[in-house]
């Protein structure tokens, strides 16, 4: 089905709207914070629940869903470990969350429990922030034009990287993901769901592996560097995916979805070699205000 619009929110509407995460571990998730900063900006009334649901419990995971079904809870977001296995437990889901194959946002529509994923355009949205598309000159027939340089590496293959290979793709950009050899398997995966779903990716995606004998022959046709891997965050804290031997493109910009730490070892390394970094806070931002506005209609 297309893509969710805002549900059709009138001010005066006294609802006390009833949202909520599902995930595990939860503690540490700023949901709540930026969905009470939300309800407040739009005037509303709510509350932002956070339901700990153990990766194996599905009797929890299915009673809460039916919590949406019966309108006792207006809307759901999905995390880690949960964003696939909703899929079973919905009746319909948007063509984005269908082709990335991952749920974050569940809502009632017409008497029919929608998933949608706001992941793939909250990163595009926070990734103009940098700019990304390069242009370099073109010569045609005597005339300098300018050609677009629309070529991105993706680092690690994972959920999000799901999420941020559908937003490039969509924008009509070359990608080539770089994964350890281990995870090869994972990213064919993600070619072959991706390209079946639409033929037209098979000319725009590629994978390779993350070394740098395997990426030095590519990186001065790249524009963007996206870090979807965990490198860089809790016990990796002073790590970096990219690898140690390889120079940085110098006319490419850097997005990590890191956003704790707000600076990441990989984000100070580019931004030594000269290029514009940024973290991923803002995704999460603008995720979550692409959530509230499917749930209230109130547009932030
Ligand atoms: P995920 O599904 O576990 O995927 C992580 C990917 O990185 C997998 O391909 C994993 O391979 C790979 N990887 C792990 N360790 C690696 C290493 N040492 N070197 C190279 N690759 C490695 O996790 P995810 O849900 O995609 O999340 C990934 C990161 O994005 C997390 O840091 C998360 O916090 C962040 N994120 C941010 C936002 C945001 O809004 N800013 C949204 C979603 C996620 P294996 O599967 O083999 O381990």
């Amino acid at each position: 089905m297309p893509n969710l619009q805002p549900s059709t929110f009138k001010p005066s509407n006294p609802q006390i709207f009833k949202l909520g995460l599902i995930g595990y571990p939860l503690s540490h998730s700023k949901s709540p914070e930026l969905h009470k900063g939300f309800l407040s900006k739009c005037g509303l009334k709510g509350e932002y629940t956070l339901y700990p649901i153990p990766p194996d419990d599905k009797d929890a995971l299915k009673a809460l869903i039916d919590r949406v079904r019966d309108g006792e809870i207006d809307g759901l977001n999905v995390t880690i470990p949960h964003k696939q296995n909703v899929i079973s437990l919905l009746d319909e889901l948007s063509d984005t969350a269908q082709t990335i194959g991952a749920v974050n946002t569940i809502v009632l529509r017409d008497g029919k429990l929608i998933g949608e994923n706001t992941d793939a355009p909250g990163f595009w949205k926070d990734v103009q922030n940098l700019k990304p598309d390069r242009f370099s000159p073109l010569e045609t027939g005597g005339m300098l034009t300018q050609k677009p340089v629309r070529s991105a590496l993706i680092l690690g293959s994972g959920g999000a990287a799901r999420a941020v290979v559908y937003a490039l793709l969509n924008a009509g950009w070359q990608v080539t993901l770089a994964t350890r050899e281990a995870d090869i398997l994972q990213a064919e995966t993600l070619i072959k769901d991706f390209t079946s779903q639409n033929s037209k990716f098979a000319t725009q995606l590629t994978n390779t592996e993350l070394k740098a004998t395997t990426l030095s022959s590519l990186t001065s046709t790249l524009s963007l560097i996206v870090n979807t891997t965990p490198v860089g965050m809790k016990s990796l804290i002073q790590g970096s995916p990219y690898p140690q031997n390889l120079p940085f493109p110098p006319n490419a910009v850097l997005y990590d979805l890191i956003y704790n730490p707000p600076k990441t070892q990989l984000m100070q390394d580019a931004e030594k070699a000269g290029l514009k970094v940024r973290g991923g806070i803002g995704m999460l931002k603008a995720q979550a205000e692409l959530s509230f506005e499917i749930w209230t209609g109130c547009k932030l």
